[in-house]
């Protein structure tokens, strides 16, 4: 039977300590024994099932973190306090002074500053490469590299990575494939097309509520006991801890999360067919135009749709301004950076998420000042939507006005 993971999360079962249908929330940061001897046990991790300090684990995040990983098809999977509390724990683990990354160059602007910036620090290069092109991302592959990253549709331009060839890439080379999933939980299982770690900032989509920052390392049970290793372990000991609270309301809004991709997705691909139609440069994946669009199609779990992130460019910043300001005077959405939420939400990544990226190196890939990036919402009825857009674009000269 074909891979579901939407089903994976509907088919989890955790009942409460009094048979209550949500598991209760271990509100506690430290653990009693009943023996000294299972105390010493678990400090070396030879004690299954028990509880030391929640640093390390509590039962609720690891609840969350085996739901999200039954989603993503891996062995287990670690919950962190945010997505960049994921991210630099993992490479960390992975990579020592004196090795090397080959990173996708259209990634998160935080963890490209992690890697440009600061990873050097600790003597860990990176080559910033377009992940699209499989040639050049082998050109840069040295004897020091360690890990391929990409995102698997990138931030903020959406370009796909083909994640069955990268991974084929990863194993020629001896190499751990790690791709950020953000921007399409449900639509793509990379784990399931080969990648050996997958990561998600749980901020966005899988969260939906804009209430919190998270985030989640899924992968093999050995990758996650060496992060959470007491003596070496880099989410251990850099401590991105996730609050078991907060575990266990993320985990509640997880299950809804396959009904709100499919409308995001619906809802995307809606407007995006029809700002193309209008004539406004657009990219979306779901499109026939979009470079990589066979590619999302044959690793995509149909159902979910081709994702809520589509990007608009209205030629300039100013008009991108004056656009944003418009749709959020009319209660369309919010000029806000971030994504996955009930309410469509927008901004100039240029001159946010992105601004850590040069300038030159911006206009290199394609970044141009007049783009807009949206997180389109939950809106029932997104013809009406549309249809204020439309009006606010024409209001502003983006549009022609139509020959009645
Ligand atoms: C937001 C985001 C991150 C960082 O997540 P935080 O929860 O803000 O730390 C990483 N990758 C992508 C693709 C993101 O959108």
């Amino acid at each position: 039977m074909d891979f579901k993971p939407a089903n994976n999360i509907q088919d989890l079962q955790y009942f409460g300590e009094f048979g209550g249908v949500n598991p209760s929330i271990s509100d506690s940061s430290t653990y009693t024994f009943l023996s000294a001897k299972t105390m010493f046990d678990t400090f070396e991790g030879n004690a299954d099932g028990c509880y030391l300090y929640s640093r390390h684990s509590s039962p609720s995040n690891l609840y969350l973190g085996e739901a999200l990983a039954a989603m993503e098809g891996t062995e287990t999977a670690t919950v962190t306090a945010s997505g960049m509390g994921a991210i630099t724990p993992v490479l960390l683990q992975l990579c020592e002074a004196g090795e090397h990354i080959v990173s996708s160059r259209t990634i998160y602007g935080g963890t490209y500053a992690f890697l440009k910036n600061f990873a050097p620090r600790l003597g860990i290069e990176t080559s910033f490469v377009d992940i699209t092109k499989l040639d050049v991302v082998e050109a840069a592959i040295t004897p020091k590299t360690k890990v391929l990253y990409c995102e698997t549709v990138s931030n903020p331009l959406l370009e796909i990575a083909d994640i069955k060839q990268l991974a084929a890439l990863a194993k020629k080379y001896n190499l751990k494939l790690v791709v950020d999933n953000t921007f399409s939980p449900l639509s793509i299982s990379p784990a399931k097309l080969g990648a050996d770690v997958v990561i998600h900032s749980l901020t966005k989509f899988i969260n939906g509520s804009s209430d919190t920052v998270g985030g989640v390392v899924c992968g093999t049970r050995e990758l996650i006991d060496q992060l959470r290793n007491v003596n070496d372990g880099a989410a251990m000991l850099l401590g991105s801890t996730m609050d078991s609270l907060r575990s266990a309301s993320v985990l509640k809004n997880l299950r809804t999360l396959h009904i709100r991709m499919q409308q995001h997705s619906h809802n995307a691909n809606y407007l995006a067919e029809k700002f193309e139609k209008d004539g406004i440069k657009t990219v979306y994946p779901g499109l026939a135009s979009h470079p990589s669009h066979d590619l999302f199609k044959s690793m995509m779990n149909t159902m979910y749709g081709f994702g809520g992130m589509l990007t608009i460019d209205v030629g300039s910043l100013e008009k991108a301004n004056a656009l944003m300001e418009l749709m959020q005077e009319r209660n369309l959405g919010y000029l806000a950076v971030s994504l996955g939420f009930y309410k469509t939400l927008f901004s100039a990544p240029g001159s946010s998420t992105s601004s850590e990226i040069p300038e030159e190196e911006q206009i290199e890939m394609g970044l141009s000042d007049g783009l807009i990036r949206f997180s389109i919402g939950l809106d029932a009825d997104i013809e009406r939507t549309y249809k204020i857009m439309k009006a606010c674009m024409t209001e502003l000269n983006i549009l022609e006005p139509e020959l009645a």
